[in-house]
């Protein structure tokens, strides 16, 4: 009886030892440990599991494969981390709209007095995430110090509270001026509190964010890229998802319609 090979290596239990980790259904974002699914997972923007394999010993085998090549791996997982980025800050933009028609109108110099709060209000609460991260380290002596800087940053923001409440009505200071983290698109409010300073810029959603920023920028800049690319060493496709990438990243509105550069020559 013929026996169909499809159905041999793709069946049941099987399938994940099977594929191989270059096969286009392997995610290739999670082969460099940097895809958002992973890193957002269990935060209030879970996006539940990627359209793609995951599979760590896939990232195994991959990891000892490409000392000995180039795969170019980086230029698939720059292209998805790029799109989910672009989409996100697209949300901010909407989120930022939104805010600007429903909040009270100020005037520049009291949304500058306001801005001033939210900065100090954002040092406060990385410093009270660091605190928090070298406590639960042990080491108390550098906590410590950490903690002074936030009593410094205390003191500015009670001054600049000061200037920024002298500048309205009482009734308006005390409704909630909303912001919108240019990291992780989500709301910060002016009047938060030092726990809910703390528990945004070291909580995992914010986190997240970072290191998928950061990741992001690592890629576009890696030497491996440019030497790749001034080789001339990169596929035919490869090179025309690169090329699309640096168009989108080029976008004025951030590649919301952007179109293949190579079918426009
Ligand atoms: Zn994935
Ligand atoms: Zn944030």
């Amino acid at each position: 009886m013929p026996v169909c090979l499809t159905d041999l290596f793709f069946s049941g239990d099987t399938t994940r030892q099977r594929i191989k980790f270059s096969d286009d259904r392997v995610c290739k974002s999670h082969l460099l440990n940097c895809c958002p699914h992973d890193v957002l997972s269990g935060t209030r923007m879970d996006l539940g599991e990627c359209l793609k394999v995951h599979d760590l010993a896939l990232r195994a085998d991959y990891e000892i494969a490409s000392k000995d090549q180039d795969f170019f791996f980086e230029l698939d997982a720059m292209d998805h981390l790029q799109s989910f980025i672009a989409d996100c800050d697209r949300r901010t933009e909407v989120a930022k709209k939104r805010l600007a028609e429903t909040q009270e109108e100020i005037s520049a110099e009291v949304a500058a007095k306001a801005e001033r709060v939210h900065e100090l209000n954002e040092e406060i609460g990385k410093l009270l995430a660091k605190v928090e991260q070298l406590g639960a380290d042990g080491n108390v002596e550098e906590s410590q110090k950490v903690m002074d800087e936030v009593e410094k940053a205390r003191v500015k923001k009670r001054e600049a509270e000061e200037v920024y409440r002298n500048s309205m009505p009482a009734s308006s200071f005390q409704q909630q001026k909303l912001r919108v983290c240019e990291v992780c698109s989500a709301y910060l409010g002016l009047h938060d509190n030092d726990r809910r300073l703390a528990d945004h810029f070291g909580g995992k959603l914010h986190l997240g964010f970072i290191e998928i920023r950061e990741k992001l920028e690592e890629l576009r800049s890696s030497p491996q890229r440019s030497n790749q690319d001034a080789a001339g060493a990169i596929p035919p496709l490869r090179r025309r998802s690169l090329q699309r990438i640096e168009f989108l990243a080029s976008c004025p509105e951030g590649g919301k319609t952007w179109v293949w550069p190579d079918l426009q020559l």
